[in-house]
Order: structure tokens, then C-alpha cells, then sequence
């Protein structure tokens, strides 16, 4: 989906048989009855069960093929050229509609990570957290895009870092791992440690907590 042009999925197309709104709807992968693909990830087809060529379609099936089947309208995107599918039953593409605003929020989340995946070379030059903590955070991204922001994190050495990391359940336990193990190294490089009882940093070599006031 990622490849298709987004701009077709905000087309409004109107069945001429009925007027009502066609549903945007991911093609089958072949051309049914060439063998050759649509030449479009989307089709906008009528799934209104009301509409006249799909009510009719049922009768002219039987009588011209002798099976069960209708058809519903379908116009391929950027055309507004008049086509009919052959469908098996009335469920055929119910289950294909398109969430428009879900493939678009997944898009804009890809070209987030694709920015932050570019920020990352100079990120440490102009010190720069924001793409290498977009990047650790989102469980959309890559695994080798977020292990190179570690990589970053690591070398920028910032303490602002920790409450967000520490605030992150990871699915990938070995982020989880890695990102401890920097956390560490960062607290150790600032001479802090984190208060046990109340997570707040502190000296490394305070006796009290001057948050929670707890004796360590
Ligand atoms: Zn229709
Ligand atoms: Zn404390």
C-alpha cells in the first residue's frame, strides 16, 4: 500500500447505476479472466446491495452463464471509464474496503521514521535526541533503524533521555536490554544514579534521596 499514490484514495467516485458513493477496495492480485493485474492496488467498486446492476445481475448470470453470481460496478482510480466485476456472492470485497484514515496515519508514521532515519547523520554533531527518540519509541519502525539510533543515544550521552525510555514497554527485549545498559553507562558518565524507591536521579554517591527523602 505503501507504494500506491495516496491521492487515489481520496477520490469520490459515484456509481452511475445507483449514485451512491463507490467504496475504495483493495484489487485481487489478478485480472480475473486475463491473468494480467489491474495495474492499481485500489479499485472503487458499488457495494450497495440496493444498486440496480447488482440486483439485476443475479438473474442474468444464471440465464446467460447458469451459476450463481451477480455484478457490481467498479471504476479503476483517476477514471471515471464504467466497468462491472462478477461477484459470487454479496459479501465479495466487504471484507477488502480500504481504511482510508488507517493507511494514512500508517503513512505518515513511515515518513516520520524515514526523517528521523535521515536526521540521524548529524544528529550527534548538532546534538539532537528528538530523531533518535522517535525512532526508539515507535514500534512501527525498524528493528535496524531503531538499533542505529541506540547507537546514537549511546554517543550523545544525554540525561534527558532516561524518563522516556524508562516509560516504554518494548516488545523487542533486546532494545529493552540495550537501552539499560546505555542508561547505565550515561548515569555512570554524570556521576548519577537513579533513586530506587522513587526512579528520580540523584548523586551517585548520595546516602539520602533529596526527592523522597528515603536513606539509601
Ligand atoms: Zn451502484
Ligand atoms: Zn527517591
Amino acid at each position: 500500500m505503501f507504494n500506491s499514490n495516496l491521492g487515489h484514495l481520496d477520490e469520490v467516485h459515484i456509481c452511475p447505476s445507483c449514485q451512491t458513493a463507490m467504496s475504495c477496495c483493495e484489487a485481487p492480485p489478478v485480472h480475473v479472466g486475463d491473468g494480467l493485474g489491474w495495474g492499481s492496488d485500489v479499485l472503487f467498486i458499488c457495494l450497495n446491495n440496493e444498486c440496480p446492476v447488482f440486483k439485476k445481475g443475479w438473474q442474468h448470470i444464471e440465464l446467460q452463464y447458469g451459476h450463481k453470481g451477480s455484478y457490481r460496478c467498479m471504476e479503476l482510480p483517476g477514471s471515471n471509464e464504467q466497468n462491472v466485476m462478477m461477484v459470487a456472492s454479496e459479501y465479495a470485497f466487504t471484507g477488502s474496503v480500504i481504511d482510508i484514515e488507517a493507511v494514512k496515519m500508517q503513512n505518515a508514521r513511515y515518513t516520520k521514521e524515514q526523517e528521523a532515519v535521515a536526521a540521524l547523520a548529524t544528529c550527534v554533531e548538532s546534538h539532537n535526541l528528538e530523531p533518535i527518540m522517535t525512532l526508539i519509541l515507535d514500534e512501527s519502525a525498524s528493528l535496524a533503524n531503531r538499533q542505529k539510533a541506540v547507537a546514537c543515544l549511546k554517543q550523545l550521552n544525554d540525561l534527558s533521555c532516561i524518563d522516556a525510555i524508562r516509560n516504554h514497554t518494548f516488545r523487542d527485549t533486546s532494545l529493552t536490554q540495550e537501552c539499560g545498559m546505555i542508561i547505565s553507562d550515561i548515569l555512570k558518565a554524570h556521576f548519577k544514579k537513579e533513586c530506587p524507591y522513587c526512579a528520580e536521579l540523584i548523586k551517585a554517591q548520595a546516602q539520602k534521596c533529596q526527592h523522597c527523602q528515603t536513606d539509601l
